[in-house]
């Protein structure tokens, strides 16, 4: 009887080590967070993870200001890239994909309150439209954000926008000419509507951020900076032809020791 307590215990604590990977060692590098949806999932959502509610993003928002995180635009990686003008001490970018509507509506009005800055992916054809990419057995669509509310977001100067492709694809499943047009359309697009630079690129479902095939088109396409979700932190300054920049993929139901551990170790998870 004894043995077997032990062992549940023994269990509970690998488990809660799998959870929470305190023991990893600290990692350098420009911790870049990762949100999709702020706001709360649809009833039957199988995609919860994907969903953060405003609370927890604004507990979160708090964390990086209270432990003297500066929160970064586009605009100041590039500056710094450039060798131009050098990131704050304890620099992280905020970056959301996709461009939902809920960004306007909970994120965009939570950095404001808080006084931080984020940067949107935005996926072109989908503008003012709905994720019409994604299979509705899992979640029915949501809106996107519409023009007006990306320019008003710019015009804030609390947000900057990024491009996620013309549709979201998967670009490992495209023809090379169409993984091009993607590519180096939803950059001359979102210019032209938002009439500034884009630098930066993110892979829908981070898929060929780690092919040659696909990542060589995003730099060829004039990008500075292409961004993937995989690996964790990435050192800064960044070694461009290398690797794409990685993000901390923050999930829905996490809470600021995650993101402690995210910040720190660059993830916070094995399971
Ligand atoms: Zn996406």
């Amino acid at each position: 009887m004894e043995l077997f307590l032990a062992l549940i215990i023994l269990a509970f604590i690998i488990l809660l080590n799998l959870r929470w990977t305190w023991w990893r060692f600290s990692k350098k590098g420009l911790p870049v967070l990762i949100y999709h949806k702020i706001g709360y999932p649809p009833k039957n959502s199988k995609l919860k993870s994907l969903w953060v509610k405003p609370e927890t993003f604004e507990k979160q928002v708090k964390y990086l200001n209270k432990h003297g995180y500066t929160t970064v635009l586009f605009s100041d990686i590039l500056a710094d890239f450039k060798g131009e003008k050098a990131l704050p001490e304890k620099p992280a970018l905020i970056t959301f994909d996709d461009g939902y509507e809920n960004n306007y509506t909970y994120a965009y009005k939570i950095l404001k309150k808080l006084n931080a800055k984020g940067n949107i992916f935005v996926v072109y054809n989908t503008i003012g439209k709905a994720n019409v990419w994604h299979n509705t057995n899992s979640e029915p669509w949501i809106n996107m954000a519409s023009i007006a509310m990306l320019k008003e977001m710019q015009d804030s100067g609390i947000i900057e926008f990024g491009a996620h492709t013309m549709n979201h694809p998967d670009l490992l499943k495209l023809p090379a000419d169409m993984i091009s047009w993607e590519i180096k359309e939803s950059k001359k697009q979102l210019e032209t509507a938002l009439q500034t630079e884009i630098c930066a690129f993110a892979y829908p479902y981070g898929a060929g951020a780690y092919n040659n095939k696909v990542r060589d088109k995003a730099l060829e396409a004039g990008f500075t900076f292409d961004f993937s979700f995989k690996q964790g932190k990435t050192f800064w300054p960044w070694d461009r032809n290398s690797f794409p920049i990685d993000r901390l993929f923050i999930k829905g139901d996490e809470n600021n020791f995650d993101l402690y551990l995210h910040l720190t170790r660059g993830s916070s998870r094995l399971i």
